[in-house]
């Protein structure tokens, strides 16, 4: 155990699969690296059902037991892993200051994993049923609505996810979607249409959620060419429409895109010298598992050639 005090190479933080992965290397490069994983470590994955598209899982796996894994592998060959938030840092001096629950760590390199989360549609009423009937989650929140009807909202691969996932629970799915152009790719596209307790309703988007006292009863849905409206009831809904990058601890000190998302300077290296991110904290584009284990491979890498860099 490295004492707390001690200047350290590495601190990783965020604990997806390219958090872990930048744990595994850096881990094997004898750097010491010690992780902030978050209070819900494992990031979105923890969120997930099956993952059928990550390589050398011919079965699948649960998104959870994929994070436990790659936690132990890299536990494995000595990341330190502590399930704390980070709350600030500090990359105005080296070595940088990373203050979590009130207690200030130093390291030479940091590595920024933290992701992204999702994205709320913020339609009328819909504060109000947090968690009473409005969920951004089905693999947390779908077993609640059995044998119930439950609307699912967006176009993408998210939404087809979800909907497909309710179909174990709810008497019927319907999917809403503004436009009739998806993004989600054509197999999960596909399987949802496909089932039997889909519909698919293009052309759709909330207006307002509908309520009683005892939680969510339906919405009002327009149609966005005409402003049409019509009533529809679900005691379940379900938004799955995108996710914004988790940067607020960074107070503004790397440089981001537009929308928020970390940019790189040069490989994995952000536009401050020393720190590193990667994972969908950074990825606008491709966002999967596979993507952001790779890009925290090549940032620990990134991030082991630098730490070299300075002792010559
Ligand atoms: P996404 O692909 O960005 O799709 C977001 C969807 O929400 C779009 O259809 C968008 O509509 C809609 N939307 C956005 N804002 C909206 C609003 N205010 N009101 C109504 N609709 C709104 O996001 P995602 O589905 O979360 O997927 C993100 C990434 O993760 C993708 O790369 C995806 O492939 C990946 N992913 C993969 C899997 C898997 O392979 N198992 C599962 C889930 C996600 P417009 O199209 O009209 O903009």
């Amino acid at each position: 155990m490295v004492a707390p005090d001690t200047v350290r190479n590495v601190i990783i933080i965020g604990s997806g699969p390219a958090g872990y992965t930048a744990g595994l290397y850096t881990a094997r490069a004898m750097l010491e690296p010690l992780m902030f994983a978050g209070y819900m470590s494992g990031g979105q994955l923890m969120l997930t059902s099956d993952i059928e598209n990550f390589p050398g899982y011919p079965q699948g796996i649960g998104g959870p037991d994929m994070m436990l894994q790659l936690r132990e592998q890299a536990e494995r060959f000595g990341l330190e892993v502590q399930d704390k938030n980070v709350e600030s840092v500090d990359l105005s001096t080296r070595p940088f200051a990373v203050t979590v629950e009130g207690e200030v760590f130093h390291a030479h390199a940091l590595i920024v994993c933290t992701g992204a989360e999702s994205i709320w549609l913020g339609a009328e009423g819909e504060a109000e049923q947090k968690g009473r009937g409005i969920s951004t989650c089905a693999t947390c929140d779908g077993a609640f609505f059995r044998d119930e009807e439950v609307i699912v909202v967006g176009g993408g691969d998210s939404a087809m996810e979800e909907a497909t996932f309710l179909t174990r629970f709810a008497s019927k799915v319907t999917l809403i979607h503004r436009r009739d152009v998806f993004r989600a790719s054509q197999v999960m596209y596909d399987r949802a249409a496909a089932h039997p307790k889909i519909e698919i309703r293009p052309f759709r988007q909330v207006e307002r959620w509908l309520s009683d006292e005892k939680g969510l009863t339906g919405a009002v849905l327009s149609d966005p060419r005409t402003g049409e409206t019509e009533e529809i009831a679900c005691t379940g809904a379900f938004i799955a429409i995108g996710h914004k990058p988790i940067t607020a601890f960074l107070d503004g000190q790397l440089k981001t895109d537009e929308e928020g998302y970390l940019l790189h300077s040069q490989h994995t290296m952000t536009s401050v010298e020393g720190v590193f991110a990667a994972g969908d904290v950074v990825d606008t584009r491709y966002r999967q598992a596979i993507t952001a284990a790779g890009m925290g491979c090549q940032a620990a890498i990134d991030a082991e050639r630098w730490l070299e860099a300075q002792h010559d």
